[in-house]
C-alpha cells in the first residue's frame, strides 16, 4: 500500500538551482536497477556497496554526492536511473514489510522546482512505489537465502 502523505499538483526537476540536493550518496537500488546500470558497462564494485545495517545495496557517494551526478550536475544515469529516483520530487519517509508492503512518501521540502513543469502523475509515482516495494521484498529475501555474492552472481 502506497500513502502520498502530502500531494503536490506540478513539479519540474530544477536540479542546477538547487545543486542537485537529491542525488546524495546512499540512493537505494532494487535488483533491477543494479542489473540495469550495469548493462550500461558500470562494474559492481564501482557504483555500489553492500550496507551491512539494512541488509540492501546502495550508491556510492564521490565528493559527498550520488557516484553519478555529472559536472554540471546532471544525472548520467538518466532513463536508467534507480526507482528510488524516478519518485522524486517524492522521498521515502517510511517502508514496511510486515503483512502488507507499506510506503510513505512525502514531497522534498523546499524544492524550486515545486509548482512548475509537468503535472504530477500520481498514478506512475504509485506505481514505481509499488514496484520497489514488490522488487526490494523478493531482494531481502534472496540476500537472506543466498548472500550478498551469492544475489549478484545470480544476476
Ligand atoms: S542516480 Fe542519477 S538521479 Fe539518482 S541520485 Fe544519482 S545522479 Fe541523482
Amino acid at each position: 500500500m502506497i500513502h502520498i502523505l502530502e500531494n503536490i499538483d506540478k513539479w519540474t526537476c530544477e536540479y542546477k538551482k538547487c545543486g542537485a540536493r537529491c542525488c546524495t550518496p546512499g540512493i537505494q537500488l532494487t535488483i533491477a536497477d543494479i542489473k540495469r546500470i550495469s548493462l550500461l558497462g558500470h562494474s559492481f564494485d564501482d557504483f555500489m556497496e553492500f550496507d551491512e545495517t539494512d541488509k540492501v545495496f546502495r550508491i556510492k557517494g564521490v565528493d559527498g554526492s550520488c557516484y553519478f551526478r555529472g559536472k554540471k550536475l546532471e544525472c548520467t544515469i538518466r532513463d536508467n536511473e534507480p526507482i528510488v529516483c524516478r519518485l522524486l520530487p517524492f522521498k521515502i519517509t517510511e517502508v514496511s514489510y510486515s503483512d502488507e508492503p507499506i510506503m510513505s512518501l512525502k514531497p522534498v521540502v523546499d524544492c524550486p522546482g515545486e509548482g512548475h513543469g509537468k503535472k504530477i502523475d500520481k498514478k506512475k509515482i504509485e506505481a514505481d512505489a509499488s514496484l520497489f516495494l514488490h522488487e526490494n521484498q523478493k531482494f531481502i529475501r534472496d540476500i537472506k537465502k543466498k548472500g550478498k555474492k551469492g544475489v549478484l552472481e545470480a544476476l
